[in-house]
């Protein structure tokens, strides 16, 4: 058997030199030594306490720094805040097609010691799983990354465009130290055709895998602020101009209102695909979601709402009151009454106009609606489903998942809105987890988070087949 393998590598040399060429310089890597080094540098992030606030990153990307400074691959430092340091690290292709971004961020948000049965920031090893803050969000996509970068560079794999990877500071709610800065100080060293980021998955049920999920687009979140307002009196002479009554009027107005069904690219594409792989029920409300009929889509809209509100989200611009401020004495009319919504807007809604519309919506000259703040993530183009990016997400999907890929529109907000805002296609990416263990308490922002060990091998198989795809040369 020995010889006859011998044979085999001998015929597959010869073969490259005949012409193979490019694919015989970077053979495919060890995996078995890939997962030690894997687990070693996951395990080592993990330790490394993040929590933002403070964030305190610097030592994430000093790490990380050290890794590309022993592998030769040049990186960089680049930091606003000397505590909150970001990593751009660059292999050069021949330049014939743009450059590709990875990316993820070092950051965690905090933990509460007392909830966990591992501590938070131990990495420890249980039962084929690796527990600790930022197992999935985002410490996976940073390690599957940064391994990429460094099987990249050991296998001299030629490349048709640069690879440009960024560990960036402060997604968790402070993006001035990160993507902010990064965008505004370096975008030129980060600037890319596409970039792959946090943001999808692969849903397991039962033990096996379902279907992937590829974010290809993400809502624009804005808060808007209801403020009633009066003149102050006793409680004892009630007042027509109550500003508590006045809010709560429209409170309720706003919560009941389901603004407009809108459909783009990606949802559709979304709930298309979802009823392709669901049960004959559920998949009867995906399809009448889209259907042309009002009353059809009506029906389905309110099916999802009821039983699926993140779906019915996906389908509109969406308005949650989630905060009242009103009143501080019992016998005591005030004179204002705010009330807070969450907004999140289709990334190509009219802002203005929306707010209009909810002024419509509340109906009342006594209650002021304004946007307290400005905007702080810009709402980019959809990254395209025909694109050679997605076309090999998929692929690599079905060789490494033997599944169906999904595209999403996150509900909530990522760093590649900052992105997208600057014309790079982004696509949202994660390892495979069980759908259970979020309501478990083991999912992203849980009182735990843990990751199967398993699928943070097979994530780096994933990312370096949809990297090599995308960048080795042809
Ligand atoms: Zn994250």
């Amino acid at each position: 058997m020995r010889d006859v393998r011998l044979g085999g590598v001998l015929i597959a040399v010869v073969v490259a030199a005949l012409g193979g060429g490019a694919r015989a310089q970077s053979p495919a890597p060890d995996w078995r030594a890939v997962e030690e080094e894997t687990l070693r540098h996951y395990q080592a992030l993990l330790r490394l306490d993040t929590s933002n606030p403070p964030g305190n990153e610097s030592i994430a990307a000093q790490y990380i720094k050290d890794v590309f400074d022993r592998e030769g691959i040049p990186a960089q430092i680049v930091a606003s805040d000397p505590k909150r340091a970001n990593v751009v690290a660059r292999l050069t292709g021949n330049g014939r097609k743009r450059p590709l971004l990875i990316m993820g961020h070092t950051d965690v948000v905090t933990v509460d010691p007392a909830k966990w049965t591992f501590p938070p920031f131990s990495a420890t090893r249980d039962g084929g799983y690796v527990y600790g803050r930022g197992a999935v969000d985002d410490k996976d996509n940073l390690a599957a990354a940064l391994m990429t970068m460094i099987l990249l560079k050991r296998g001299n794999v030629p490349l048709d465009r640069d690879v440009v990877f960024v560990a960036e500071a402060g997604e968790e709610g402070s993006t001035n130290v990160g993507i902010d800065f990064l965008v505004k100080e370096h975008f030129s060293e980060l600037d890319a055709e596409y970039c792959l980021a946090e943001g999808g998955g692969v849903a397991r049920k039962g033990g096996s895998v379902a279907y992937a999920t590829v974010q290809t687009l993400e809502k624009v979140p804005r808060r808007i602020e209801l403020v009633a307002g009066g003149v102050a009196g006793h409680g004892s002479v009630p007042l027509k101009t109550n500003p508590v009554v006045h809010l709560a009027g429209a409170v309720a107005r706003v919560g009941e209102w389901r603004p407009p069904i809108r459909l783009n690219e990606t949802t559709a594409a979304y709930f298309r695909r979802l009823a392709d792989i669901s049960p004959p029920d559920a998949a009867k409300h995906y399809r009448d979601v889209l259907s042309s009929d009002p009353a059809v889509q009506k029906a389905a809209d309110d099916w999802l709402f009821e039983n699926e509100p993140r779906h019915s989200s996906m389908l509109r611009t969406s308005a949650s009151p989630n905060i009242i401020t009103a009143g501080y004495r019992y016998n005591v009319i005030p004179s204002q009454a705010t009330a807070t919504v969450d907004v999140r807007l289709l990334p190509d809604e009219n802002q203005d106009a929306f707010l209009e519309q909810i002024r419509k919506v509340v109906n009342d000259p006594s209650v002021e609606v304004r946007y307290p703040t400005a905007a702080t993530r810009p709402g980019g183009r959809e990254a395209r489903l025909d694109s050679e990016a997605f076309r090999a997400i998929e692929a690599a999907v079905t060789r490494v998942y033997d599944t169906v890929t999904v595209p999403t529109m996150g509900t909530g907000a990522t760093d590649m809105a900052q992105l997208r805002g600057k014309g790079v296609q982004c696509f949202g990416i994660g390892p495979a987890a069980d759908i259970e263990d979020g309501p478990r308490g083991f999912g992203a922002h849980s009182d735990q988070e843990r990751l199967l060990e398993s699928e943070l091998h097979r994530f780096v198989r994933f990312n370096w087949d949809v990297v090599t795809s995308l960048a080795k040369a042809k």
